[in-house]
């Protein structure tokens, strides 16, 4: 990579499905990013101590262990706003789960990928 290039913008998605998790990371390869991947928020925080800050975090509401409203907690005490967070979830109040985590954004499952396409790049880290 000469200097000139751009680094990739690294996502980081925490989804416990393992066939969103990869279809998503797949995709997103495909569109050129770096992928980081958790599955659930615990996993996502100990993955945080070495991956360094992600460019955008897609998260899933419901997931084992630690789920998506303990990880924004415990997310934004430690990290703050460093990286925006984009919910993913089913639920018609959608808008209402991003709001209570301080979320930039959201995604309603099941998404269209261009959709998912759009909302990262608008929410993504510049
Ligand atoms: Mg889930």
């Amino acid at each position: 990579m000469t200097s000139n290039e751009k680094r990739k913008k690294i996502i980081l998605i925490i989804e416990d499905e393992k066939d969103i998790l990869f279809t998503l990371k797949d995709f997103l390869e495909s569109e050129d990013y770096q992928v980081l991947i958790a599955e659930n928020g615990f996993e996502a925080m100990q993955l945080l101590k070495t991956s360094g800050i992600p460019d955008l975090i897609l998260l899933d509401m419901k997931m084992p262990v630690m789920n998506g409203w303990e990880f924004a907690i415990e997310f934004l005490d430690k990290h703050d706003h460093l990286s925006p967070i984009v919910v993913m979830t089913a639920a018609a109040n959608a808008e209402q789960r991003a709001k209570d985590i301080s979320a930039v954004g959201w995604v309603e499952k099941p998404f269209d990928l261009d959709v998912l396409l759009k909302t990262i790049k608008k929410y993504e880290k510049k």
